[in-house]
């Protein structure tokens, strides 16, 4: 009979609490990762119910659980037990990486890096000086926009439909980074004003993604700026309308898989205190572009952690 071999005593554990977990692509991203990379670890889901969280934790640390990812809906809740977290993530108010130094948890928000990485990677580009529209003002667009400070953009505005989201963000950068942050209503007379003027427009809603793909958070036709570069945080399906829309006029833009793949990647590294190389995320980029469209251009069952 053949002995399975590959998990050992020796083998570091690594994993993702959420709830629900079903469709996360992170186990693959992060195993992945580990086979190329010659490291002995292994990422499972723990999936947590409600009422659960305290304990799920308690229960990772005391099997000495390397490092973890929180997803919906713990985020947040996450803080209340752990021991310290970076100032990012304060900021940012959720955590979405846990790393266990010595019995005592760490708690970081990676997606603000991933955001940061994807966009200089894909781009090409510095965020530095840039004028940047943010749109939306839920969970994904709070980490970029604490990101975008971070860089020293010159200017982040932020637009919403519900305005007091908005608000909350810009008073977060204004009041603790630095005074760049504006916000409008989507329904606001200067909302078409400020999308022109931007540097950068940033999607952040869901507005588009599968399989609502005629969906679009601005209305159409809209002229944008010439040189504007468009980034959807959907990555399902590959192009957005608003991405295909800023393509038609020969616009520079990105989906959100590189975001989805750098998170995971700044959480590898904080966990193992390695650097992934180029070379091995061109191949991970590839692999998980296989996984997730398989020659399709939509994906049905993945979600982002
Ligand atoms: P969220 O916290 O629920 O925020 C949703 C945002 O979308 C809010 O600003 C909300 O506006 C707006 N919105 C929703 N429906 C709308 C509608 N019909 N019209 C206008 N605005 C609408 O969600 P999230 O965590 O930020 O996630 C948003 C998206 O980002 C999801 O598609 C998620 O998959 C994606 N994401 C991607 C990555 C990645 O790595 N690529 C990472 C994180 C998230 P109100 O404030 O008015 O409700």
């Amino acid at each position: 009979m053949e002995i399975v071999n590959s998990i050992t005593g020796k083998t570091k554990l690594l994993g993702v609490i959420g709830d629900p977990l079903g469709h996360s692509i992170s186990p693959q991203l992060h195993n992945t990762l580990s086979r190329y990379l010659g490291v002995d670890a292994t990422y499972v889901p723990f999936h947590v119910g409600k009422g659960q969280l305290e304990y799920s934790i308690k229960g990772l640390l005391a099997v000495n659980v390397l490092g973890f990812n929180i997803t919906i809906p713990y985020k947040k809740d996450v803080i209340n037990y752990i021991d310290d977290i970076s100032r990012e993530a304060a900021l940012i108010g959720a955590v979405n990486t846990v790393k266990n130094i010595n019995g005592r948890l760490y708690g970081y928000n990676t997606d603000a890096a991933g955001f940061i990485r994807s966009f200089k990677e894909e781009t090409g580009m510095g965020l530095n000086g840039k004028k940047v529209v943010l749109l939306g003002a839920g969970g994904a667009a709070r980490a970029i926009a604490v990101g975008l400070a971070f860089e020293e953009v010159s200017e982040i505005s932020i637009i919403n439909r519900t305005i007091s989201k908005a608000a909350e963000i810009a008073g977060i950068i204004n009041n603790n980074i630095s005074m760049i942050a504006k916000y409008y209503s989507t329904m606001s007379l200067e909302a078409s004003d400020i999308l022109k003027q931007g540097d950068i427009i940033i999607n952040t809603p869901s507005l588009g993604m599968y399989p609502h793909i005629d969906k679009t958070p601005i209305s159409f036709p809209f002229e944008f700026t010439d040189n504007q570069i468009l980034y959807d945080v959907i990555y399902n399906p590959m192009r957005t309308r608003f991405l295909q829309e800023g393509e038609k006029q020969g616009l520079k833009i990105v989906n959100g898989l590189g975001m989805l793949i750098y998170q995971g990647i700044q959480a590898y590294e904080i966990w193992m205190d390695v650097k992934v190389t180029d070379e091995v995320i061109k191949k991970l980029f590839n692999a998980l572009s296989h996984l997730l469209f398989p020659g399709k251009g939509t994906v049905e069952n993945a979600n982002v952690e």
